[in-house]
């Protein structure tokens, strides 16, 4: 059986408007374990021949029979199996990965082929030819000799068969050219079958035969050798590495390709960062601000409704002092009496006040109200008590103090049993009431609670409430309570809608629904502009991959060459670009924890970092590495061989 049975063979490229022909009706057989020269001047050819002979490149007609079997038809993924298994390369410009050493890149085709214990083989390759002490030199530290003698333990990693070189010894020194020369006759001497591209007569000395090309044809054979018979046939088992082990070394790749461009590789992570710190924070911040609004509102009481009135501006009408047109306590009963679904109601009564405490002095607001205040808004005293309904109808001189009021006059001591003087009228402190934060406008905790009639009577002078802060039963619909309320206060202070909003009813279930709704609004708002961070993140991404792809574009060729199928190549390019998201992705996520708990520390807000975020943060930057690196693994992976190879 043949080694290479080529008839008829023909290739031409089309060049403008005419057919130029490369390889014209070319017939040729070599025989296993000859070593062939194939000679001729430059542009004859020549390159084009050995390249479709090792799958590289396609010929337009004619048939091809590699040891007997027809290979002219086969799909890219057999050719690329049949080129891991069956052939090995060796290339005038060397082809060696410039970052890794000796070792790596004679190891290089057992990613992709199935080879038994391949570092011993590759360390075996690398001794037989002499270049056991050389296992860790980079391209670059190893001489142009020592390059190609690295490329040939290389090719035979695989234990081909068959051998490919084309002008091996093109970029070498005469000494060098020697030693490879007979690296080649040694192989040849083991029983490879050799065909190699050479224009030096003197190289072509070393070969059994001489084939001299000119113009893509044929024109002289040389034999001068007799022909040994060795026995090879094809492969009918390719060795093709597949499953865990085979992702297992293209993910290896990957990782080594990204940490020796580290800098590239965290700058192209660079917007994919941000991004994730945007979406961190953002999310972080949101979900802080429903929070807080939520704790406010739940300290408020749910189903609290207020009525106000008096000294409001609204809708362009004030009420002009002295009008009639006010609450009163007398508002309370009658409220009561038409409207059942209120399961209580306390008239309030608000004013500013000078506190004096021992020699310090305090301005603060005064708030009076009913004894059932307490439940009404939430108020169980922290130390202390509160005061009766007894002590409410007696107008008797207690009161209850805010946190701020305590830090400001009792320096955070209990106050409970001291006599406060508010606006010079002594009063017996009984309780602390609970903190209850600041809406924004106003600092809730800095208050004094006195009794409704105390501070009607007593302390602010007033005939009229301000309010009314009543709990509606919950089963209740408040907008139709709210306009049957205002009705009813119409009706009863002789006043009518036409004179202005004169009473405002307000909600806390409306006015939290309407801010958690704002809320949302934002919320959504700024996720939008995270994920444009993260999209434009993305692009940035697969910018650098297809820079990257460009200039590797002779290492795809390479690994190609040496067995690797276009998924492998996609693979390899899709971990790299989703890696680079990945350490944008995790890193981002590090840098946007820690810019929460910057501003939760120096600046007090209140924020949550949700478990969702995170890991919205981390999926998101998977995705974004698979879909904007799938393009340029996409363009990797459809690279034809050759093409790569030759590309400069
Ligand atoms: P040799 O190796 O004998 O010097 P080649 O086989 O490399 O020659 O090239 C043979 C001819 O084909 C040359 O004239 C070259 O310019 C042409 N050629 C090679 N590759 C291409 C290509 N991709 N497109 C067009 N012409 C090409
Ligand atoms: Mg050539």
């Amino acid at each position: 059986m043949l080694a290479i049975d080529i008839k008829n063979l023909s290739k031409s490229y089309q060049i403008g408007n005419s057919k130029f022909s490369v390889l014209n009706r070319i017939n040729l057989e070599i025989k296993p374990g000859e070593f062939v020269a194939i000679m001729g001047p430059s542009g004859s050819g020549k390159s084009t021949l050995l390249q479709v002979m090792g799958l590289l490149d396609h010929a337009d007609s004619g048939s091809y029979k590699l040891f007997g079997r027809r290979v002219e038809n086969e799909s890219s993924n057999v050719l690329s199996d049949i080129r891991g298994s069956m052939i090995g390369f060796v290339f005038q410009q060397f082809h060696l990965l410039a970052k890794s050493n000796a070792l790596q890149n004679v190891f290089l085709p057992a990613l992709y082929t199935e080879i038994e214990d391949p570092y011993l083989v590759a360390e075996a390759q690398l001794t037989k030819v002499g270049l056991q002490n050389r296992i860790q030199h980079t391209p670059n530290e190893l001489s142009g000799g020592q390059q190609q003698r690295v490329a040939i333990a290389r090719a035979l990693l695989n234990d081909p068969p068959i051998i490919f070189a084309d002008e091996p010894t093109g970029n070498l020194d005469s000494k060098s050219k020697i030693e490879i020369m007979l690296e080649l006759q040694r192989l040849h001497a083991e029983g490879k079958t050799i065909v190699m591209v050479t224009h030096e007569p003197e190289m072509a000395e070393y070969c059994d035969r001489i084939i001299h090309v000119s113009d893509g044809q044929i024109v002289k054979e040389e034999s001068k050798k007799k022909k040994r018979d060795i026995q090879t046939s094809f492969q009918n088992s390719l060795r093709r590495k597949t499953g865990w082990k085979l992702i297992q070394g293209i993910l290896k790749q990957s990782l080594f390709s990204l940490t020796s461009n580290r800098l590239r590789t965290f700058l192209s992570a660079l917007g994919i960062l941000f991004g994730v710190v945007c979406v961190i924070s953002v999310m972080a911040l949101g979900e802080g601000a429903k929070k807080s609004v939520e704790e406010q509102f739940s300290s408020l009481g749910a189903n609290l409704v207020i009525v106000r009135t008096g000294g409001m501006r609204s809708g362009g009408v004030s009420l002009e002092a002295g009008t009639v047109n006010r609450l009163d306590i007398y508002d309370v009963p009658a409220v009561q009496k038409k409207f059942p679904e209120v399961k209580q109601i306390s008239a309030v009564v608000n004013g500013r006040a000078q506190l004096v405490f021992g020699n310090r002095n305090w301005n603060s607001f005064v708030t009076g109200a009913s004894a059932n205040y307490e439940t009404l808004r939430n108020l169980e005293p922290t130390e202390g008590r509160f005061f009766t309904e007894e002590e409410d109808i007696k107008r008797a001189l207690v009161c209850l103090v805010g946190n701020t009021v305590v830090r400001e006059l009792y320096e955070g001591k209990n106050p409970v049993g001291t006599y406060l003087k508010i606006n010079r009228v002594s009063f017996r402190v009984i309780g602390q009431l609970p903190e209850k934060g600041s809406t924004g406008f106003r600092d809730q905790d800095d208050v004094v609670l006195v009794p409704l009639n105390t501070a009607m009577r007593r302390l602010l002078n007033k005939d009229a409430v301000d309010n009314l802060e009543m709990e509606l039963d919950p089963n209740e619909s408040s907008d139709d309570f709210i306009s049957a309320m205002k009705r009813f206060l119409h009706e009863r202070h002789g006043t009518n809608e036409s004179m202005g909003n004169i009473y405002q009813v307000m909600s806390m279930a409306d006015i939290q629904s309407a801010v958690s709704e704002t809320n949302q609004t934002m919320s959504t708002l700024l996720i939008a502009l995270a994920t444009v961070s993260l999209l434009v993140g993305g692009i940035g991404i697969m910018n650098i991959m297809l820079v990257s792809v460009k200039e590797r574009t002779k290492e795809i060729g390479l690994r190609k060459a040496l067995g690797a199928r276009e998924s492998d190549i996609r693979l390899q390019f899709l971990i790299e670009s989703t890696l680079t998201s990945l350490t944008g992705g995790i890193v981002g996520l590090v840098f946007g924890i820690l810019a929460v708990l910057f501003l939760q520390e120096y600046f007090g807000w209140t924020i949550v970092l949700s478990f969702p975020s995170i890991g919205f943060a981390f999926l998101f930057s998977i995705t974004i590495g698979i879909l904007f690196g799938w393009w340029p693994s996409e363009y990797a992976a459809k690279l034809s061989p050759i093409v790569a190879l030759r590309s400069e």
